[in-house]
């Protein structure tokens, strides 16, 4: 296992390939959880708004009491929703989350995304106008909520803090106004939308990066479909680019592990959700050979910068008129364009 060491209150290290459990059902999730750290992943990926921590915290006991590994040995990061990013509520949402997950800490909490939306009380989850839209918290503070996500670090109930879904802008001012530091930076990135700036930005302020949706998450465009009625026009199919099953046939791997390699060989860990066993061991594969100078520079074209996001969180009807909406240059182009 390869590990990137991440800075904060002190080093931690954090195992490069992790699981992603994303629109992983809790009735498929347990198993997978269980599978995977059988076949030697450490690192799980969860949120309290993925609905599967309470699974994934079965899975982690049953794991322990199985007696195949120390809570020591795992690297869990879960993360604040967007109903609950303001100062006063991030202990209540940290201690929900460790209670479902049955831990007495999580190894990295993120704040999941800039932007708030005010809360349903009773149903924790986001309040909607009568046409749809989400009612936007304007209070927004990610200064304040980040003083608070600092003191659960000296309150031992994280060993780790970090940032989701941030512009470069938004880190930087998190960063000049902390005492704990981001430790890891949690985006969008693989090969359409690289990152190459946001990575370099980072790396000036010691914050490790750790992609989200690395194989261009397939099955998110039916997810956003049918969950929101938000259809994005040409999803890409970047598992399926051409290059990258040239590449995969020269060394005779499959087109996903290729797009994983790709971002462990820029120092980025990667957290592939999947919950069929095959591609679980197949995307924890992916140490064994590498990329030579040419296939990094041919995957490194296939950028498309901000053309190339997928997440643009707009299935949140009206978030972008969230002061704290991370992409503003993606709706200057679409103005521009209009
Ligand atoms: P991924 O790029 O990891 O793609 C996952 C999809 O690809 C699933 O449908 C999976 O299906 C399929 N798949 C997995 N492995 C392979 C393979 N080797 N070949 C072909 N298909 C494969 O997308 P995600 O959006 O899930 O992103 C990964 C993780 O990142 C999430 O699960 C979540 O933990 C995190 N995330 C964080 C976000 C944030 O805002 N911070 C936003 C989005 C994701 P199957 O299960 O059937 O294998």
């Amino acid at each position: 296992m390869n590990y990137l060491t991440i800075t904060g209150l002190r080093h931690l290290r954090m195992p490069m390939i992790g699981l992603g459990t994303w629109r992983a059902p809790p009735e498929e999730v347990q198993n997978s959880v269980l599978q995977a750290l059988d076949i030697g992943y450490r690192h799980i990926d969860t949120a309290f708004n993925y609905n599967n921590e309470e699974a994934i915290g079965l899975a982690i006991e049953k794991w322990l009491e199985m007696g195949k590994g120390s809570r020591e040995d795992l690297f869990i990061t879960t993360k604040l929703p967007h109903i609950g990013n303001r100062s006063k509520d991030v202990e209540q949402f940290l201690k929900l989350s460790l209670n479902r997950l049955k831990l007495d800490y999580v190894d990295l909490y993120l704040i999941h995304m800039p932007f708030a939306f005010q809360m349903n009380e009773s149903t924790m989850t986001p309040l909607q106008n009568p046409d749809g839209t989400f009612v936007l918290d304007l209070e927004t503070d990610n200064v304040a909520t980040w003083a608070a996500m600092e003191e659960q670090v000296r309150n031992g109930y994280v060993k780790a803090i970090g940032l989701s879904n941030f512009n470069a802008e938004q880190i930087a001012n998190i960063y000049q106004h902390s005492t704990i530091k981001p430790s890891v930076l949690q985006v969008e990135m693989h090969a359409y939308c690289q990152q190459t700036q946001l990575i370099k930005d980072c790396r000036l302020m010691n914050i490790s990066l750790t992609a989200y949706a690395p194989l261009g998450s397939p099955g998110a465009q039916m997810h956003f479909s049918k969950k929101y009625n938000y259809n994005l026009a040409n999803y890409p199919d970047i598992l399926g680019q051409p290059v990258v099953g040239r590449i995969a046939e020269k060394h005779r791997k499959t087109n996903g592990q290729i797009l994983l390699r790709h971002l462990l060989q820029k120092d980025v860990s990667v957290i592939p959700k999947s919950t069929n066993s095959e591609r679980l061991k197949e995307n924890f594969n992916v140490l064994n050979f590498t990329l030579d100078d040419g296939d990094m520079e041919d995957l490194n074209n296939l950028d498309k910068g901000e053309d190339g996001r997928i997440f643009d969180f707009k299935f949140f009807a009206g978030v972008e008129k969230h002061p704290e909406y991370p992409f503003q240059n993606l709706l200057r182009k679409t103005e521009e364009l209009a």
